[in-house]
């Protein structure tokens, strides 16, 4: 379907009576934008993306309540056409509050906030800190402003869950002049979903707490976290998503020298290697074929030497890192395992913890084999050392829960 096709819904008053006191949840990034109307009880949703912003063929792929998928061509639109478009189709249901996904809060956010001019501008400030995504972030909440000043708007920061990380896991080993006057030290990403995730497991498992979850978030940006009794205590990432583990296009941990090697030997500038780290490498760089996990799978299965490589070092620098971040827990509870990879490759999950032979982790390769595609569930034996669990992350029912919260809806 193409342009022009806002008023499709046949039924509008139906579908908006079983969607309660909904929250709008916008993830704009920087040429696309995820959303998601969720009911109060968060049984119900609308969900939709806007994509190749800027481009001939940016759209928006919507699924109704129904889930009848329209697709809106909205060629060339940017940003703000876009949300103008997301804001149409959803204005019959008449949204009480909107959360937005905010990639970096930097040091002074620790939960979400309620927007206001001081915190959009924050947001606006840490730029500086993620020049790619909090820009994009702070034009969803102005757009919205421009419709619906009067709807309450809450920033839920990437950032923020990762705040309970003690020093010793967040400074850096480098001169104390650069935290305290420029601010660098780890952050961590993926907060939302190492919350909800870990949180989940809590609910399910039937370990008495408090517990200590390694949390592996495996999609095309990959991280991990220890949480021990719902709190961050170390992660992956740092100062950027490019710290710690391999992933689609990223490299993860490479010698920090890189940069001045490959500027000296081949005359590289600095955002060349920075663009070469970000989005050339990882999976996709060691394969030659790919980011996407599947293809490299099949390229691996078909005998392609260095797809083979990609996944073994994909899941090799996984387990290592993910021994070592039990490291920072009390107790080790568990694993839990989410994102696009996490919840489908049952083969990564397994070749993942044979990295890890000493922990006395036993899989039951039967259960392992039945958690794909969205099933959640547990796939440990009962005499493992400790529990694996596969939970699929569902950021945007987080963002909901907390942009409730901060607005004492719940
Ligand atoms: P993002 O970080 O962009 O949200 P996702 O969490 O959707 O990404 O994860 C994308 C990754 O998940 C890709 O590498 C994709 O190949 C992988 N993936 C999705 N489904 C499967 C599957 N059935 N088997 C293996 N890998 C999968």
């Amino acid at each position: 379907m193409s342009a022009g096709v806002t008023t499709t819904f046949d039924d509008k008053h139906s579908e908006s009576s079983t969607l309660t006191n909904p929250t709008l949840v916008l993830n704009c990034g920087s040429s696309s934008i995820k959303y998601a109307l969720i009911s109060d009880d968060e049984t119900t949703r609308i969900t939709g993306l806007a994509e190749n912003l800027g481009l001939d063929t940016a759209r928006i792929k919507h699924t109704t309540l129904n889930g009848e998928k329209l697709e809106i061509a909205i060629a060339g639109g940017r940003h703000e056409l876009a949300l103008k478009r997301i804001l149409e189709l959803l204005e019959q249901y008449h949204f009480i509050a909107v959360g937005h996904r905010v990639v970096h809060g930097g040091r002074e956010y620790s939960e979400a906030v309620r927007v206001d001019a001081h915190v959009l501008e924050e947001v606006k400030r840490l730029k500086v800190l993620a020049p790619l995504h909090n820009p994009a972030n702070a034009l969803g909440i102005e757009a919205v402003q421009a419709i619906y000043p009067e709807i309450p708007q809450v920033v839920v920061f990437d950032t923020a869950f990762h705040q309970t990380m003690p020093p010793v896991a967040y400074r850096y080993p480098i001169p104390k002049a650069l935290y305290e006057e420029e601010k660098i030290r780890r952050y961590g990403f993926h907060g939302t979903s190492h919350a909800y995730v870990s949180e989940r497991a809590s609910h399910i498992t039937s370990a008495t707490g408090p517990h200590g979850w390694i949390t592996a978030h495996l999609g095309n940006g990959c991280s991990a976290s220890a949480v021990y009794d719902g709190k961050s205590l170390d992660t992956s990432m740092g100062l950027t998503p490019l710290e710690g583990l391999m992933m689609g296009t990223r490299s993860g941990d490479v010698d920090p020298s890189l940069h001045i090697h490959l500027k000296r030997k081949l005359g590289m500038s600095l955002e060349e290697t920075d663009k070469m780290l970000n989005s050339e490498s990882g999976l996709l760089g060691i394969s030659g074929l790919s980011n996407d996990l599947r293809t490299i799978e099949q390229a691996a299965n078909e005998g392609h030497a260095d797809a083979q490589l990609a996944i073994e070092m994909f899941c090799y620098r996984a387990g290592k890192y993910l021994a070592s971040l039990s490291c920072a827990l009390p107790e080790f509870t568990g694993i839990v395992f989410t994102g696009g990879i996490g919840e489908n490759s049952v083969t990564t999950r397994a070749r993942i913890l044979e990295v890890m032979r000493h922990f006395g982790i036993k899989v039951d390769a039967g259960k392992n084999a039945g958690l794909v595609g969205g099933n959640e569930g547990s796939f440990h034996t009962d005499d493992s050392s400790i529990e694996l669990w596969v939970v699929p992350t569902d950021e945007e029912c987080r963002i909901a829960q907390e942009t409730r919260a901060a607005l004492g809806l719940q």
